[in-house]
């Protein structure tokens, strides 16, 4: 296994509530915040691409943004090759070409009065890398290498002379023309018609391959996550509650949110079929959660004590965890034979019961 190329401990990023400014800026009390990013750990190793999944809302954007730099965290740390970077994520110029950002709407992420070349090259420009001449020669580069073939015929497009497609391919140059480490693909392909998703899918891959880039994926759509991704991680109100490598976590989740998440993702194989889990009630408000598990208010196996404490990590498979008490084995035999037959889980057996408490 490679080393680590970005790693987070306990992460945190809290935002002021909208509806609270008014009592903020009146001074009023204490402002209501909402943890969009709520004591995440996780690295992403040399050539490995982590898919980051959930709803919208979630916290999986706040989170790359914060890995970016974008935002300053509120708590926990940010390592850059081993190096804690927590404090110089936002300021320090080595570390900015190091981690760059491949944006989801094509349409709106690059600069209309640019042209395709001079929105390439700004990055080299900003940083003050090369002369004028290695400037030109490497963005010419960059755009073959990004499939924008011959070069020349797209240095002086505008954007709007450009395909949703060619537009993406203009974004992936000029995240990869400072040569990063580390990637932060937001949805790059949803805003994709579905016949250019493939071709932009395997540019990412190849470009990773090539380069042995860090990838961060961030996507609601399981299916892609499961063929792109070597880990996967599912988050549910700013905290992961289930993550392991691609294929277990899509083919076998153990958390009953992941379970539900993946029972709604369409099959290609038309020998299977799945029954769809419908979660219900609505995701509570992050301001006000109660304490305990944050999946409990719409948990189909919620008891008692998940609304006494937040379940930690617990091993489920090899690299493969869940934070969810049905996977205590101790709390389990205790209950037993109280818990319903339909609330056991499989899957404990083996584990190490380690419970991780991130
Ligand atoms: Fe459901 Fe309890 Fe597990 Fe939370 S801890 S996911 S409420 S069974």
């Amino acid at each position: 296994m490679t080393d680590p190329v970005i790693a987070v401990e306990n992460l945190e990023k809290q935002f002021v509530a909208d509806d609270d400014l008014f009592s903020r800026l009146l001074g009023w009390g204490e402002p209501k915040t909402v943890k969009a990013v709520d004591g995440v750990s996780l690295d992403v190793r040399e050539g490995e691409t982590f898919g980051i999944a959930g709803e919208s809302g979630c916290g999986k954007t706040t989170l790359g943004e914060t890995l970016l730099g974008l935002y300053e965290p509120t708590a926990g740390r940010v390592y850059y090759r081993g190096e804690d970077v927590t404090r110089r994520l936002q300021e320090d110029p080595d570390l900015r070409t190091e981690v760059q950002i491949i944006q989801q709407d094509p349409y709106k992420s690059i600069n209309p009065r640019f042209t395709v070349f001079n929105w390439v090259k700004e990055p080299l420009d900003v940083h003050d890398i090369g002369s004028h001449e290695e400037r030109e020669r490497r963005v010419l580069e960059t755009l073959e290498l990004s499939g924008l073939r011959p070069a020349e015929a797209f240095a002086d497009e505008y954007p709007s002379e450009l395909s949703g497609g060619e537009r993406q391919r203009v974004g992936i140059a000029r995240a990869i023309v400072l040569n990063p480490s580390f990637v932060v693909a937001d949805e790059p392909t949803s805003m994709l018609d579905v016949s250019v998703r493939a071709s932009i899918l395997d540019l990412l891959n190849r470009l990773q391959e090539e380069m042995g880039l860090a990838v961060l994926y961030i996507s609601h759509d399981l299916s892609l996550l499961k063929h792109t991704c070597d880990r996967i991680a599912i988050m549910y109100l700013g905290k992961i509650v289930e993550r392991g490598p691609g294929d277990q976590v899509i083919d076998d989740p153990k958390h009953p949110y992941a379970q539900a998440l993946v029972s709604s993702t369409p099959i290609v194989d038309p020998d299977k079929s799945r029954e769809p889990i419908e979660i219900e009630g609505e995701v509570p408000d992050p301001i006000d959660l109660d304490p305990g598990c944050r999946f409990a208010p719409r948990c189909p196996a919620a008891m008692e004590e998940c609304r006494a404490e937040e379940p930690p990590m617990y091993d489920v498979g090899r690299n493969h965890r869940a934070r969810c008490i049905l996977y205590d084995e101790d709390f389990m035999a205790s209950k037993s034979p109280d818990v319903p037959p339909e609330l056991r889980v499989d899957g404990t057996e083996g584990t190490d019961q380690d419970a991780e408490a991130e």
